[in-house]
């Protein structure tokens, strides 16, 4: 059952070519829409999960975007729900989708394969109106594709009742899991029946996922569409090594690099939502066709960015793990990591958007003297040394060299240096100090201290805390000696030397 293939969707690549789409058991309805949607072949995800989904049988899927999962579940999902009637706010079948734009993708996907089938679906999305999506849900769904957060919303609000639910699909778990949306999940899955059947596809299997399988799943159809965290081997890797950490070299680097090769269209990732900002202004203002794409972004503009970008009519893409999951963009001729993920299971997922259905794609990372950890833990996790290319206009990296940091890392480094020589130096000084101090002392501010060699003294720019330390010593100093003021020398007590506390002394 397990196909050790990668996510290639090459139909001459697939394990079992005998197999077709009539041999599936899928309605006559849904064949037609499946062939004038312009697939020939299943992948081997939906040749191994269609028959089970359709007997009734709960899958776990192990799977990445790019593998066709998603037909493996709309596809018998439009059949299953072929027969039956849909009753006022109990949606028949829900699926779970960590973003909002893979939600409407399924959407899409329900409307194209099951034109041939009355449906009815609702889509449960933040930044849509609650008045709309209420309005549909009152009429009665066969499909509800949700969000969590936005679904259990509604269903505090009395909009919702999950007790009609028959088929319940949790897609890119892993995904849901980086997100914090596993309580809620679980949540969700408790307010369905659990007679339901449920299809759950992840693409890793951390434990926190294996757990839920095994709380809500029962006795799964376990499906690898490819050997987890595989990259696709229709893509070209290459990593570019900088010399510096310095956001402006790697801007220039990036240039240098989407100069450097013929780019048809491409995305580029960024770890965190400003750098998407401002590489994407960057590119702009140096005159590359580039828009944004991240979560703080508006929806409305969010889909728009996307459509024209699947339309061809934006040719750079630049977007953030989260906004870019999943994301069904069939023709990608390359992928650019900014910089390499934190997780090197981003890593895969970011590469698999090129490269997709079989076609040739390239993806190019560029690596920081700061991001050879990241790199180490993607080169262990796919098991195989990305190729590094030196590309023409990007210095090269003073490779092995781990000490050197570069750019702004030098800066910090230095400053750090410097910081700790001085602070201890300052530690010195007080410990010299206090070991001049009496240690038995009560009145240590009456103790003179013996006058500092000048090698010692304080430089005149020593910070603010430094000359309040000192103040009192200045005072103490103009104190006249212990005779003057009249103190016997002759009281001393055997052992404390000068250093006698004063409620010791004889009066
Ligand atoms: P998914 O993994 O579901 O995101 O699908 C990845 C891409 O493969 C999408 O563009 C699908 O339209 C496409 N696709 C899915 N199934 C097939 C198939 N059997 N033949 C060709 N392309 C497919």
């Amino acid at each position: 059952m397990t196909s050790e293939n990668t996510a290639s969707l090459d139909a001459e690549a697939a394990p079992a070519p005998q197999i077709t789409f009539d041999d599936l058991g899928l309605s006559a309805e849904t064949l037609r829409a499946v062939k004038e949607g312009g697939y020939n072949t299943p992948t081997p995800i939906q040749a191994a999960a269609i028959p089970e989904v359709l007997k009734g049988r709960d899958v776990l899927g192990i799977a990445q975007t790019g593998t066709g999962k998603t037909a493996s579940f709309t596809l018998p999902m439009i059949d299953i729900l072929a027969s039956g009637r849909s009753r006022a706010r109990m949606p028949r079948t829900l699926i779970l989708e960590p973003t909002r734009e893979l939600a409407a993708q399924v959407a899409e996907s329900f409307d194209k394969y099951g034109k041939y089938q009355k449906l009815t679906k609702a889509l449960l999305i933040g930044g849509v109106s609650f008045g709309d999506q209420d309005a549909l849900l009152a009429r009665g769904v066969d499909v509800l594709i949700a969000t969590p957060g936005r679904l259990l919303d509604h269903f505090e609000r009395g909009k919702l009742l999950l007790t009609g639910v028959q088929v319940m699909v949790v897609d890119e778990a892993d995904r849901m899991l980086d997100m914090g949306f596993i309580p809620d999940i679980e949540r969700i899955f408790k307010l369905t029946p659990f007679t339901r059947q449920t299809l759950f596809f992840s693409a890793t299997m951390p434990p926190e996922i294996t757990r839920i399988t095994e709380a809500f799943l029962s006795n799964p159809k376990r499906i690898e569409a490819s050997r987890p965290a595989t990259t696709a081997n229709t893509i070209t890797q290459r990593v570019v090594m900088l010399p510096g950490n310095d956001p402006r070299t790697r801007r220039a680097a990036l240039r240098a690099v989407i100069n450097s090769v013929e780019v048809k269209n491409g995305i580029i990732f960024c770890n965190r939502k400003t750098d998407v900002d401002v590489v994407a202004l960057s590119l702009k203002r140096h005159g590359y066709d580039a828009a944004p794409i991240h979560g703080d972004l508006d929806q409305s503009l969010r889909t728009k960015t996307l459509d024209r970008f699947r339309s061809g009519d934006l040719k750079i893409l630049v977007a953030s793990d989260v906004a870019a999951r999943g994301l069904d963009v069939p023709d990608v001729s390359h992928v650019f990591n900014y910089e390499p993920p934190r997780s090197p299971d981003d890593y895969v997922h970011r590469i698999g958007r090129t490269g997709r259905a079989g076609r040739q794609g390239a993806s190019f990372t560029l690596v920081g003297p700061g991001d050879k950890k990241s790199l180490d833990l993607i080169e262990k996790l796919t098991g195989k040394e990305i190729e590094k290319a030196q590309i023409e206009g990007v210095p090269e990296a003073a490779i092995g060299d781990p000490n050197d940091r570069g750019g702004r890392g030098r800066r910090a480094e230095e400053l750090k240096k410097e910081h700790s020589k001085r602070l201890s130096e300052k530690k010195q000084r007080f410990v010299k100090r206090d070991a001049e101090r009496p240690t038995a002392s009560m009145e240590p501010i009456e103790q003179p201290e013996a006058p500092q060699p000048p090698s010692e003294r304080k430089p005149r720019n020593e910070p603010r805390r430094e000359k309040h330390a000192e103040a009192p010593r200045r005072e103490q100093e103009r104190r006249p000696p212990r005779e003057e003021r009249g103190e016997r020398s002759g009281d001393q007590t055997p052992g404390f030397g000068d250093n006698m506390p004063a409620f010791l002394r004889k009066k």
